[in-house]
């Protein structure tokens, strides 16, 4: 039996209103979930806070989904997504299909609901959430899935069957799309107990039987196509590792009898053996390739040869930018695709899902017409998709093709782009070193001749909660309906609460608390040059969370201080040392859209440099601690080890070069997110901050086991001693136990005691007990030393 290629499914029954238009082969690998104005955000909050039902809930998930679906077929897409939407995320989406749930959520069998499933992603009173780490490279966060040789798996969610089904009464037949096992398994940790070295990909011959449920149920529903992400196939696989994808697949093969499988990947560049495995691969119709971070891709396809019958997905249009495609040359890219595959096995496509881009650009009402010009949000690439699709097929929109030529000559001749004097500087920096002339220990000790600080000093990471009020004063300073007198007041007022109440909580390096800040990155990049904003350019981080990228257009400066004004004011209301928040190069560039006209060092060194001039005139405003926070450091490391020591070298050097320039006294804190760090440990030595500020608490102590395997680390640091991602209040026995691991490999003089990170996201009533407790352990502690 041959697997059937056609990729018209004119039998099925319900897709009558869309197929009678011609359709060009375009695909979509996946669409932002969050609504262009959040919507879904909004429900979901409300659902939680218990000022809506979870029907409430349901319905604007559901009318998010059907407006996307039909913007899609509009628009002329062929291979229409499904599945692609989440009330959390898509990987513990994935863990609830398969019933995957650690068994100390309480859940014993049947369709999971809102109850179980918003507990693993969000903890709830008594359990802390499931850890969360980032996806990829990218700013997205998933739930990691927990497993163990005693994981039952049974079939326990439908969604993927019932958003197949709910395109479909719309009239729209679409792709359902799966996680792969494989992928799935090898994002997977060993649950608590199990042997760090128990094989997670032992427990594919039991996952696929759930993946069957659920093939078979698809294609009982009508599916022709079914669209499965392994984008682990883009990370340097151990053969072993290579061979699951073998196994999973020709495991699963009797059930794609009479469906269209496409096998997706995206990120970067499939390796040549990963390439080969997969072609290799019995029973699938076609493969999707990531063309925009995938440089190398088209010549192993060029090389490799493609097998004939096989649809290629080809991702041209970035899904992990904001810029207009250059059209002309995804054009010829895939004219020269085309001659290797053959015309009808063609299929344009985007290079990983739009989630990881911002919505709609018709609803940037304050950019203006050249910038906008330039850029294109979900809506517009899915636009760009089908336009390409159609010139290939020979109907090429000769206005559309010509407008975007136009826009992109006029982006590469603008003098908004280029400011040659930082241009220059930057190219100065470029290898050379930057490093502060006394060596750590020596700068620790100056420093605490001026600090004074307790061992097991204190400290928060910046952030204290940003309440409706606060929201409220931001949003209308900037509508201009309160004026700057009492805009300032009521920030001032909130800093002076903030201040009093570490006070009163006994902390030691104080913070001010970041009330002036929306997000830590949009509010440098509104006071640099270069960097243009969206209104609603979410993207989505975490859960409900989204964030807002600037777009980096042009060459970065820095016209005048940005924090000094609030940190010597804080400073001003407390003896106490006021810690100078800033966010370092590095996470600017990664959390921000970057031009992708020139290579990201040099807009990295660009930003240092501009970030320098505010580290050294908070110092000559008087704030002896500076800390500048590189949050996002670890996740712009390359997926692939042959790139990532140069990244590590010019990431660590732009941290440098912001601080090269201060006295020995000055005290310099960065602070980094929830990742692992073991592999990078040496690289964030050689940042040589005086103190690191660290996520800890979620990871399971994978950060401790660094220093226990005798890593030596001479600066400050302070793993962090509480999730501030739940709502859970941690107790102060529970926190000194924490802290007393640490002591067990970590000099005493070293130690830091503050949270996992900013409490912007939690509530006071949350924040004062935790803070509490987390200073009663360092002082009881304090005495036991
Ligand atoms: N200083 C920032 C804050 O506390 C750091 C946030 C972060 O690391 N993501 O909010
Ligand atoms: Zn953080």
């Amino acid at each position: 039996r041959k697997p059937r290629l056609s990729p018209e499914p004119s039998h099925l029954p319900g897709t009558a209103s869309f197929s009678a238009k011609k359709k060009m082969a375009s695909h979509i690998v996946g669409y932002p979930r969050m609504g262009p104005k959040r919507e879904l955000k909004f429900a979901l909050e409300s659902f939680w806070d218990g000022k809506s039902s979870a029907e409430d809930l349901q319905k604007v998930a559901a009318d998010l989904r059907s407006s996307i679906w039909k913007q899609m077929a509009d628009a002329g897409i062929k291979y229409i997504p499904s599945n692609t939407f989440s009330y959390y995320d898509q990987v513990l989406d994935t863990t609830a299909m398969l019933g995957a749930v650690p068994t100390r959520y309480g859940w014993h069998g049947g369709e999971i609901g809102f109850d179980t499933y918003f507990s693993m992603a969000r903890g709830n009173a008594s359990l802390p959430a499931m850890e969360m780490t980032k996806w990829f490279d990218t700013n997205y966060h998933f739930i990691v899935p927990e497993l163990g040789p005693d994981t039952k798996f049974s079939y326990s969610s439908h969604k993927a069957v019932s958003e197949y089904k709910e395109a479909k009464a719309l009239g729209i037949d679409t792709v359902p799309v799966l996680i792969g096992p494989v992928s799935y398994l090898l994002l997977s940790k060993p649950a608590k107990g199990v042997e760090k070295s128990f094989s997670l990909l032992s427990l594919l011959e039991k996952v696929l039987p759930v993946y069957k449920e659920v093939i078979a149920e698809l294609k009982a529903a009508g599916a022709s196509w079914i669209q499965f992400d392994e984008p682990t196939l883009v990370m340097d696989l151990h053969s072993h590792q290579l061979q699951a994808f073998t196994e999973a697949y020709s495991g699963l093969e009797s059930s794609f009898s009479g469906l269209n499988v496409l096998i997706e990947t995206y990120f970067a560049d499939v390796p040549a053996d990963a390439f080969k495995t997969i072609i290799a691969l019995k029973g699938i119709s076609g493969f999707g390739f990531d063309l925009v971070r995938g440089t190398k891709t088209l010549e192993l396809i060029k090389s490799e040869g493609f097998p004939s019958g096989k649809f290629l997905f080809a991702g041209v249009v970035d899904g992990r930018n904001i810029w207009a495609n250059d059209l002309a040359s995804s054009l010829s890219t895939l004219e020269s695709l085309e001659a290797v595959v053959g015309k009808d096995k063609l299929v344009v496509s985007t290079s990983c899902s739009l989630m990881h881009t911002a919505v709609d650009l018709v609803n940037e009402t304050k950019l203006d017409a050249e910038m906008k010009s330039w850029l294109a949000f979900a809506a517009q690439k899915v636009v760009e998709v089908n336009a390409l699709a159609k010139a290939l097929a020979g109907d090429k929109n000769e206005a559309f093709f010509q407008g975007n030529a136009a826009a992109q000559a006029s982006r590469k001749s603008s003098p908004r782009v280029t400011n040659q004097e930082v241009q220059k500087a930057a190219a100065a920096l470029k290898g050379s070193d930057h490093r502060r002339s006394t060596d750590v220990s020596a700068r620790l000790d100056a420093q605490q001749k001026k600090l004074n600080l307790p061992v097991l000093p204190t400290t928060t990471i910046g952030s204290f909660p940003q309440t409706m009020d606060l929201r409220r004063v931001r949003r209308e300073y900037k509508a201009k309906k309160i004026s700057e007198e009492e805009y300032v007041n009521a920030i001032k007022e909130e800093i002076s609460k903030v201040v009093k109440l570490q006070e009163e909580l006994d902390i030691d390096v104080l913070v001010h608390g970041e009330p002036e800040r929306n997000d830590m990155v949009e509010y440098f990049g509104e006071q640099l040059s270069g960097f243009a904003f969206t209104v609603n350019g979410w993207v989505q981080s975490y859960g409900s969370r989204c964030v807002k990228p600037p777009i980096i257009y042009g060459d970065v400066s820095r016209p005048k201080a940005m924090t000094v004004f609030w940190s010597s004011m804080a400073q001003s209301m407390t003896p106490r040392p006021m810690k100078g928040m800033l966010t370092g190069p590095v996470t600017i560039l990664n959390w921000s859209f970057v031009r992708n006209d020139q290579p990201r060092f040099e807009t990295c060194y660009q930003i240092a440099l501009a970030i320098k001039d505010e580290v050294e005139d908070l110092e000559a405003a008087g704030i002896h601690v500076i800390q500048i926070d590189e949050a996002a450091l670890r996740e712009g490391l390359p997926l692939r080890k042959s790139e990532q020591s140069f990244y590590l070298d010019w990431a660590v050097h732009s941290f440098r070069i912001t601080n090269c320039g201060v006295q020995d006294t000055t005290q310099i804190h960065t602070h980094m997110c929830y990742s692992n760090f073991n592999d990078i440990i040496h690289s964030i030595i050689d940042m040589d901050a005086d103190v690191i500020t660290i996520e800890n608490s979620r990871s399971d102590e994978k950060l401790l086991s660094v220093f226990r395997e005798g890593v030596k680390y001479g600066a400050g640091i302070g793993p962090g001693v509480y999730d501030i991602h739940s709502p859970r209040i941690p107790s102060t026995e529970e926190i000194a136990d924490r802290i007393n691991k640490m002591l067990a490999v970590l000099e005493t003089n070293i130690l830091w005691v503050n949270p996992d990170c900013g409490l912007k996201t939690r509530k006071y009533p949350e924040v004062k007990p935790a803070l509490t407790n987390m200073v009663s352990a360092a002082k009881i502690l304090r005495k036991e030393l």
